[in-house]
């Protein structure tokens, strides 16, 4: 181990290490004691050259180490084996009934680069980093040995990848896997396009939400803006609403959220239509001069996909989270139910309520919140690593 190349960090540099942070970027980097491999295992330490952990490295990233632990560890198959047991125990301990969650989400689980999510008897792995990359074949062993899945499929996007020099990657890495993957979510059942999916097939980090907006529901029309596979809109209709409308830009998307209130026996409580909701609600909300909106629903759900994934469009995103609320509150009948989601990491839970606030201001409703939310425990937030947390959402009531 000893032989290891030492990257030796800037004084004031360590301090983020020992905290628990798993990047290190360039500008934290003093020197190579040795030249490292690209996607090797090197050592780390700080100006006076104390130990600090051991992580793959690679000069071509921003982040040119990712620390993989503060020990002196062999990264071997057995060493896999050890960090996706540990990860697969926060699971059985927080998800203790769920047969689909993710296993591995990388920062979060002490394995920067490698996300694993599971679906049922099949396995989905994102593999984003060099290090982890070049160890494909221990991963999947790993995954064999604890699972022993039906398959174990690959989709790694370019998006992640380019960044760490890495082509786009997608394809079923050990035994056989076609057609739509069914899986049960809170006792409701769903069919996962693995192979052609949003993300890796579906919003797993809403699990718990599903049922907490559900608990919510006392009857009622209920509308489900950004339906998808139709998660939030089938809970709801199981818990009793009278009807639930779900609203998604994606044919596909409605297609599949129709077959699935089919499936689960709750077609007649369930209509999903193809449209922006944007321009949907905006027609619903349109009146002469002089006119009344008149409200329609008992609860309304806001899920959108992130409106900004960087710091720099986050002045457009808040216009369109103040467009939306605005638009749905108009639409809500006093005393019913928002429910509502923001998955970007650069929009705090603060600024999120703030923009809302704005929102029930434009429309003069005055809200009372009921319910935070978070990602589900199976997406773990590190508060030492500030971008494992991203999903927040709040519940309010139309007070008047
Ligand atoms: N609530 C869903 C996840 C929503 S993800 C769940 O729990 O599974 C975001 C969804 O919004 C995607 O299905 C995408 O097709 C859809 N979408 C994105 N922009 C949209 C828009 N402007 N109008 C309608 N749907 C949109």
């Amino acid at each position: 181990m000893d032989t290891l190349p030492t990257v030796l960090l800037k004084p004031g540099s360590a301090d983020r290490v020992i905290a628990g942070h798993p990047w290190i970027y360039a500008g934290s980097l003093l020197r190579l004691t040795a030249p490292a491999a690209e996607g090797a295992l090197v050592q780390i330490k700080d100006h006076r050259q104390r130990f600090l952990g051991v992580g793959f490295y690679n000069s071509k990233s921003k982040i040119q180490v990712r620390v993989l632990s503060s020990e002196r560890v062999e990264v071997d198959a057995q060493f896999f084996v050890e960090r996706i047991r540990a990860a697969l125990a926060v699971r059985r301990r927080h998800l203790p009934n769920a047969s689909s969650f993710r296993v591995v989400n990388a920062e979060s689980d002490f394995l920067s680069g490698l996300i694993v999510d599971k679906y049922g008897d099949v396995l989905v792995a994102q593999i984003s980093s060099l290090g982890m990359d070049q160890r494909k074949p221990l991963i999947v062993a790993a995954l064999q040995a604890i699972f022993s899945p039906r398959a174990i499929v690959e989709r790694s996007e370019a998006s992640f990848r380019k960044f760490e020099g890495l082509a786009e990657s997608n394809g079923v890495l050990n035994g056989s896997m076609e057609g739509l993957q069914p899986i049960e979510i809170n006792g409701l059942k769903f069919e996962v396009n693995i192979p052609g999916g949003h993300k890796t097939g579906l919003y797993l980090d809403q699990q718990k939400n599903y049922q907490l907006v559900a608990d919510l529901i006392h009857g009622g029309h209920v509308l489900d803006c950004f339906s998808f596979l139709g998660g939030f809109a089938l809970h709801c209709a199981r818990a009793g609403a009278t009807h639930v409308h779900g609203l998604d830009q994606s044919e596909d998307a409605v297609a599949a959220a129709t077959r699935h209130a089919q499936v689960n026996g709750l077609a007649e409580k369930c209509s999903f239509e193809t449209a922006n909701v944007f321009d949907w609600l905006k027609a619903q909300t349109a009146v002469k001069p002089h006119e009344k909106v008149v409200p329609k629903f008992e609860a309304i759900i806001l899920d959108p996909p992130s409106f900004t994934r960087t710091r720099a469009a986050i002045g457009d995103a808040m216009r369109g989270y103040k467009e939306i609320h605005l638009r749905a509150l108009k639409l809500l009948k006093t005393g019913g139910t928002l429910a509502t989601f923001c998955c970007s990491h650069h929009v705090s839970a603060e600024m999120f309520q703030a923009i809302i606030e704005e929102a029930a201001f434009d429309a003069r409703r005055i809200l009372r919140r009921v319910a935070t939310f978070s990602q589900s425990p199976d997406h773990p937030i590190l508060p030492a690593v500030p971008e494992t947390e991203y999903l927040k959402g709040f519940a309010f009531e139309v007070a008047r």
